[in-house]
């Protein structure tokens, strides 16, 4: 439980993200050590998840939120990187698209939730409706200032319906970020992967704080807690997301069924 225990939002807790070191690693080193450490936990998680696909008893719904270069494509590659791609989805949301913001914001949301054995990550997520659209002001702040309440109940529910939710939030500086995109421009490789969007949002670094702030006070409940993940070593975020995983798969009372499935 100690990576549960330490990087868990506790429910009602005003959050001030200065305090969040996003380069802290909780003691360890990058040595190999942790790298032993976390080829295990990839392993364990592989395994686990072979366990939870075939239990079927309820579903896993993982929540990847962060600045533009947090690594959110990142952290799925590498977590899920042992885990059969049977048994897992991934969702990323983007501009709503016509059908979408003809529906309400949780619609999209409701029809990517994982079904029971499955592992479905978010790639953004229904946040994206108190964060973008709150800095943008895409919709009036009554409609946005709603929506707290309104992702607890749903969120609520969902957990009443046999799914675990974990949220993370990929916590990395504003230096971090800087350099992360200097590396996008000067790879060949990676370059596709800056927008000119990215440096527009830049400049709305604290108006984005102060939006994590609030869902992260507002938003972190025993049913679907936030995670603040010190970002700014890749090694140590992977360490720390697969840790939560695996801490959660292990507290289910999972056994393989006793007999084939009926036909
Ligand atoms: P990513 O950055 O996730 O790799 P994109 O560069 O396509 O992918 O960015 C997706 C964009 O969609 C982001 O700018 C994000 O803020 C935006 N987006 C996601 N959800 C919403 C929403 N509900 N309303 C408006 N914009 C959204």
């Amino acid at each position: 439980m100690d990576f549960i225990r330490k990087l868990m939002v506790p429910r009602d807790k005003k959050i001030n993200l200065a305090k969040y070191d996003p380069a802290d690693t909780l003691g360890h080193d990058d040595d190999q050590k942790s790298k032993a450490k976390l080829d295990k936990t990839i392993k364990r998680l592989d395994d686990l998840q072979d366990l939870f696909y075939a239990v079927k008893k309820r579903a896993l719904l993982i929540v990847l939120q962060g600045m533009d270069a947090a690594g959110k494509d990142g952290t799925i590659r590498h977590v899920m990187s042992g885990v059969s791609p049977q048994g897992c989805s991934v969702t990323s949301f983007k501009v709503p698209n016509s059908e979408e913001s003809a529906h309400d914001f949780l619609w999209r949301i409701h029809k990517g939730v994982p079904e029971r054995g499955m592992i479905g990550i978010f790639n953004r997520s229904h946040y994206e409706d108190v964060l973008v659209v709150r800095v943008h002001e895409l919709v009036p702040k009554e409609i946005w200032k709603a929506r707290y309440d309104e992702i607890n109940r749903f969120e609520r529910n969902l957990s009443e319906n046999d799914i675990t939710i974990l949220k993370f939030f990929l916590h990395i500086s504003k230096q971090e970020q800087k350099k992360r995109f200097d590396e996008r421009l000067n790879d060949p490789r990676k370059k596709w992967k800056f927008s000119k969007a990215d440096t527009a949002e830049r400049k709305r670094w604290d108006e984005y704080v102060t939006a994590y702030e609030d869902l992260l006070s507002r938003c972190s409940t025993e049913y679907a807690p936030w995670f603040i993940i010190p970002s700014d070593h890749k090694w140590f975020r992977n360490l720390a997301i697969s840790r939560i995983i695996v801490e959660t798969l292990e507290e289910f009372d999972m056994h393989f069924p006793k007999s084939p499935q009926p036909s």
